[in-house]
């Protein structure tokens, strides 16, 4: 299978592990066939075929086996290995340090006994005195081990089975953020020899741009970040691999000749990061487990709002003669612990697959599921995304599938447990018809989706109006989606235009609407009306516009007639517009229902005036200036819209199209430190002030 491909699926079925509790031996034997096998589809194929949280409990079965039954424990139980032989499509490195696993602790209770044994491993009275722990996250991405010799990279290689991997070199100098030559600040000559050991990622963004270019052309979308850093990783063309945008967070050092001396673990990270490598900021010394527990809480309630995934926190004890009495077991360090959090993808019944109809027309097949608790939420259903992706995925009603739920993303399929799949299921056929007004559905050529092209369709107009009435778009409380069906279903509307005229007494009339719900609503109707141009066009719910497009338009046009009457390429060439959006939006207006509801809106006297075109100097002109933590002097909208009213814009996150990164109180550590990364001057609010006027960057930054 080609690397970086996200088949979850198996060519043949694979037998479940068998055995019982009255064959102890065979149950076991079944067990260790089974993990090996699923060893090999996670690490060498970097394919799995389930989720993490099914393989740790055939794993957590073997551990309780063995424990029971001593005698039947051997060398070889991938209890006692780590991950699995490398494959031989690259060169063999055998590691001068082995590359270790982690033990995981899936409770408080459980990381209470790994610090009690921690505790008994130091002679300590109890678990409560102070070890002096570093906590760290625990980056979803492939290990790697980084070998410089003075100063030099001059090796990668995987972690392959803890003693021997494969050697990626190659690869991973295709990694920007990986250093080729290491800063020396310390003593300004090299050491002779340092290996860093850390987690390549693929950034959250960076995956998601992927899946959206695979699902626009067709190709199978990839499961999630880690398999696709892995695969992308493991490429015999190592120009992939650099086109993949990887990263990297270093975590351990190797074998180290010419060092400092270095006493702790978290002095071993500062030393890492003098050396010019990442290492994730993130990182807290605790003095005690329960300070630990809080590091690891606060992290599970804040995982997505890294733009990298994490599977956990790493616990470590800090002071390396500690660690170097605790010792390892075969397979895992005695003196570090992974507390796992809970899975972000699960397995469950695909009970049938249905079809919406979303406010453009668009068909999108969805995955009807049995009940199933992932991601912090249980989930129903989830979307399969075309008519490409069932078919490349080969779901079936009746199949067992992997769920995958991940922060506010969409809930998606990823695909069948093809080893469950009951005898005799038939593939799933997208329909020919639209489910709510029976037209023909359309594929138009070169497109990836499918459409109901029925502008009276009764699915459509429900979305359309849902779609107007949500936070992106008008943002009128209390019209959510029911609402709106059943106004649909008594005939008070039709299209958005309407909510500007409902008919109140009819309104009155029905069941669950009391005076107060009806003065809520008509107030919240009346605010919508002047809400800013761009809410207005981004609620119509034209293809291609977004928040930003509109944006754009509605400050160059300062009007929706003028917006009305420009040409594509009028439209195209305003700044961050471009062909398609001008094109979509022209198409859009040039229909007679598109003028007729702009009609309806101006005898609502809703706002159709674009915001007054700035009377500020254009300082900042084609500058992306990144704002972090409060300033004194402005509110969080004010600074963005200072910068914009100068002509610059203020995105969310640092890039290295970043002019400056304006650092106030409180800053996120996570921008401050790609900042630092990308070599993006930071400036404090003195020089941001300094900025809005000038346009210049101060002469140090
Ligand atoms: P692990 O992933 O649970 O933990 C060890 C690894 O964590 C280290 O090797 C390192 O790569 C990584 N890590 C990330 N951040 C770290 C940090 N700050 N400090 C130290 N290490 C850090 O263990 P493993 O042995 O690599 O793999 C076992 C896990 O892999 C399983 O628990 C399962 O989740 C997954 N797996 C899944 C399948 C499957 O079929 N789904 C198969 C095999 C393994």
């Amino acid at each position: 299978m080609a690397a970086g491909s996200n088949d979850q699926s198996v060519e043949s079925p694979h037998e479940s592990p068998e055995g019982s509790a009255e064959d102890p031996a065979g149950r076991i034997e079944a067990l260790r066939a089974e993990i090996r096998h699923h060893n090999d589809r996670y690490y060498r194929q970097d394919a799995p075929e389930i989720p993490d949280v099914e393989y740790d409990m055939l794993v957590r079965e073997l551990q309780r086996l063995e424990a029971e039954h001593p005698e039947l424990v051997t060398d070889d139980s991938p209890t006692r290995t780590v991950g699995d032989a490398p494959s031989t499509a690259f060169a063999p490195v055998t590691h001068s340090v082995p590359m270790m696993s982690l033990d995981n602790a899936f409770d408080r209770d459980e990381l209470a006994g790994w610090a009690n044994r921690v505790a008994r491993g130091l002679d300590l009275d109890s678990a409560a005195a102070p070890v002096g722990y570093t906590c760290e996250l625990k980056i979803d991405g492939v290990a790697c081990s980084l070998r410089y010799e003075n100063g030099r990279l001059v090796q990668a290689a995987t972690r392959g089975n803890g003693r021997v991997g494969e050697d990626i070199t190659a690869n991973v100098t295709g990694i920007a953020v990986i250093p080729n030559t290491l800063a020396n600040k310390r003593s300004g000559k090299p050491p002779a020899v340092v290996e860093v050991r850390g987690e390549i990622y693929m950034p959250i963004a960076t995956f998601e741009a992927l899946n959206e270019a695979q699902t626009e052309a067709g190709l199978p979308r990839y499961a999630n970040p880690r398999n696709t850093a892995a695969g992308s990783l493991r490429q015999k063309d190592p120009s992939i691999t650099a086109s993949r945008g990887l990263a990297f967070w270093a975590y351990q050092l190797g074998a180290v000749e010419g060092g400092p001396s270095l006493a702790a673990h978290s002095e071993a990270l500062d030393w890492i990061a003098e050396l010019g490598l990442p290492v994730n900021p993130e990182r807290r010394k605790a003095a005690t487990i329960d300070d630990v527990a809080a590091f690891a809480d606060r992290w599970l309630e804040h995982r997505h709002d890294l733009d990298y995934e994490i599977d956990g926190a790493v616990v470590k004890v800090d002071g390396l003669t500690r660690q170097n009495a605790l010792g390892s077991t075969a397979k895992a360090p005695r003196w570090a612990i992974a507390y796992k959090f809970p899975p972000e993808e699960r397995t469950t019944k695909l009970k049938a697959i249905e079809v919406s109809i979303g406010r453009t027309g668009k068909a999108t097949p969805f995955a009807v599921l049995e009940p199933v608790f992932v991601g912090g939420s249980t989930v129903q259903m989830a979307t399969l995304h075309n008519d490409d992706q069932v078919r490349l995925k080969d779901v079936r009603p009746g199949d067992t599938v992997i769920v995958r739920k991940a922060g506010d993303v969409i809930p998606e399929v990823l695909g069948p447990v093809l080893s469950e799949r009951p005898k005799g299921l038939r593939r799933w056929k997208f329909p020919t018809h639209c489910p709510a007004c029976n037209t023909e559905l359309v594929r138009p050529e070169d497109e990836a989706h499918t459409f109901c092209v029925n502008p009276v369709c009764p699915a459509q107009r429900h979305a359309r109006i849902s779609h107007f009435a949500s936070r992106g778009g008008m943002d009128i409380e209390g019209l959510g989606e029911s609402r709106v069906a059943l106004f649909l279903e008594h005939g008070f509307i039709a299209d958005p235009g309407d909510i500007y005229d409902l008919p109140w007494d009819d309104i009155a009339a029905l069941d669950g609407f009391g005076q107060t719900s009806i003065d809520n609503l008509a107030s919240a109707i009346e605010a919508s009306k002047g809400r800013p141009l761009a809410n207005l066009l981004v609620g119509l719910g034209i293809r291609h516009l977004g928040p930003t497009g509109a944006e754009l338009l509605s400050s160059h046009f300062g009007h929706i007639d003028a917006i009305m009457a420009a040409s594509v390429e009028e439209m195209a060439a305003v700044d961050g517009v471009g062909p398609t959006i001008a094109g979509s939006v022209a198409a859009y207006f040039a229909t007679d229902e598109a003028r007729a509801l702009v009609e309806k809106f101006r005898a609502a006297e809703v706002n159709l005036t674009g915001p007054e075109a700035s009377s500020e100097p254009q300082t900042l002109e084609g500058m992306a200036i990144v704002v972090t933590g409060s300033l004194e002097g402005f509110s969080r909208n004010g600074v963005a819209d200072a910068i914009k009213a100068r002509g610059g814009k203020s995105p969310g996150s640092v890039s290295k199209k970043t002019t400056a990164l304006v650092v106030g109180n409180e800053p996120g550590a996570s921008k401050l430190s790609r900042a630092e990364e990308l070599d993006v001057p930071i400036l404090d609010e003195a020089a941001f002030v300094a900025l809005l006027d000038t346009g210049e960057l101060p002469a140090s930054s």
